[in-house]
């Protein structure tokens, strides 16, 4: 076997332990019961999250009702699903290029049966969920859309980013870059515009496609 050979065959090992772990983690989620009120709900992580090997992983706050309790898949068919995608749009990435998820895997509902804000035992309990999705995929970038999205890493190692001060910008975090932006749903645009959001996702690429962590 010659140098490329190797590579090559060390790479596909690589792949298949990591699809390995990937798979064994979301039997781990779906077969999970720590949170009460998600009795029913669907555990949003699966094969439809994005590619394994992806450099972005961006982490929102929780599936919607309409959005990935609905289809399996977080950031789609909702309102919030629609904005995420005309963003990624706008940096010129495809959906299958990067790799989404929650800060936890469960849509979160209040006694109305509409959707509410995950509580922090919620976020405590699915952070191991997210720690272990963060080891397998091991993307040097990470995206965290929202504050809820900033807490739940915070509990995985510390930071002190602010997201209205740090917004866009790259900070070193856990041996990574983690980016902060402001999530797609509609009522963050009452604080970033979309249009400000569109920038800002644009200004994460150029991050990305220079491969540094800071601009
Ligand atoms: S939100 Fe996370 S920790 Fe809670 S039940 Fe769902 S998968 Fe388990």
């Amino acid at each position: 076997m010659n140098v490329v050979e190797r590579a090559n065959n060390n790479e596909s090992t690589n792949g298949a332990a990591r699809a390995a772990a990937y798979d064994a983690l979301v039997a781990r989620a779906q077969a999970c019961r720590l949170c009460p009120r998600m009795e029913g709900r669907r555990r949003v992580l699966g094969a439809g999250n994005g590619p394994l090997d992806a450099r972005v992983l961006f982490v929102a706050e929780a599936p919607g009702r309409l959005g990935g309790d609905r289809t399996g898949v977080p950031l789609v068919s909702d309102q919030s699903g629609r904005n995420f995608a005309r963003l990624l749009e706008a940096a010129g990435w495809r959906r299958d290029e990067v790799f989404v998820s929650n800060a936890i895997l469960c849509n979160p509902r209040d006694v109305q049966g509409r959707n509410d804000a995950p509580a922090r035992v919620e976020i405590r309990n699915c952070s191991t969920h997210l720690r272990d999705l963060l080891t397998i995929l091991d993307p040097p970038y990470v995206v965290a859309l929202g504050r809820v999205a900033l807490d739940a890493l915070a509990l995985i190692a510390p930071h002190t980013i602010a997201l209205r001060r740090d917004v866009a910008t790259g900070v070193s975090w856990d041996g990574r870059t983690l980016v902060p932006l402001y999530h797609p749903g509609p009522r963050a645009q009452l604080h970033r515009p979309f249009a400000r959001q569109q920038e800002d996702v644009v200004r994460l690429r150029a991050l990305v496609d220079s491969g540094r962590p800071r601009l």
